[in-house]
């Protein structure tokens, strides 16, 4: 894709993304842009970044490091996210190149992330990725288990990862009804949890993609990862 289309369709975004905050009484600042990049090439991320987007989402650990460990002067402030369902023998390298885990999914995991994040003597970001959806496979497989990992928070347990928030995908579906109640069922998540266990850093919201980004940022998103809209479709044959 030329540079010329992706930063008129960066700029569409987030003109959809004010718009949206302001009808749901937020600042377009309130919502930040996770721009992915997955299936797409280095160049297109450069070309993001020279438009403006410095925070980019992957799904694979080994296409994101292809792209993010060895950028251009020009890419140098780009920030990288994991947004995909993460192996525990990639989270060494997760945590070595990611900003933010948005995809964290089982005890498991955060204690693999905790070694690593301690060895590397480095902090990041971490979101509990839950599934909302009647369809949804990826997420926490167990309320008890979300559970368990908001009290080994709380207990400062992980004390190399800040918990900033919950993330969800929304069901595969044309039923605006069912997608809005995944959104808004994430919302009340994390409300009742941070007030629950008393989890003060608790305060985001990483939903909607392409196709409903406009009524995630209505029931409350703070972090939408957007793809096709700004890089146009992947071909998956490609990687
Ligand atoms: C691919 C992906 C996105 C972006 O999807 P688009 O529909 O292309 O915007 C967002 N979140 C996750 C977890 C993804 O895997």
């Amino acid at each position: 894709m030329s540079f010329e289309s992706i930063r008129d369709n960066l700029e569409k975004v987030n003109y959809e993304i004010s718009c949206a905050a302001q009808k749901s009484g937020r600042k377009a600042g309130d919502v930040k842009l996770c721009a992915v990049s997955k299936f797409h090439p280095l160049e297109d991320v450069l070309d993001a970044v020279k438009a403006g987007q410095l925070l980019f989402g992957e799904n694979r650990v080994q296409e994101a490091c292809s792209k993010f460990t060895s950028l251009p002067p020009e890419g140098q402030n780009a920030e990288l996210h994991i947004i995909g369902t993460l192996q525990t023998n990639k989270a060494k390298k997760a945590a070595q190149i990611a900003s933010c885990i948005q995809s964290v999914d089982s005890e498991k995991l955060l204690f693999e992330l905790e070694k690593h994040l301690t060895n590397l003597d480095k902090q990041i970001d971490v979101f509990l990725e839950v599934h909302t959806g009647e369809d949804s496979k990826a997420g926490f497989k167990s309320v008890d288990e979300l559970k368990l990992s908001l009290e080994h928070f709380a207990h400062g347990l992980y004390a190399h990862m800040n918990l900033r928030g919950l993330m969800t995908m929304a069901p595969f579906v044309e039923d605006e009804k069912l997608i809005r109640n995944s959104f808004s069922t994430l919302r009340k998540m994390r409300e009742d949890y941070s007030r629950e266990f008393g989890i003060s850093t608790l305060t985001e919201l990483s939903m909607g993609m392409s196709g409903d980004f406009k009524i995630a940022i209505e029931e409350g998103s703070t972090l939408v990862r957007v793809g096709t809209a700004i890089f146009g479709e992947r071909d998956y044959g490609r990687a």
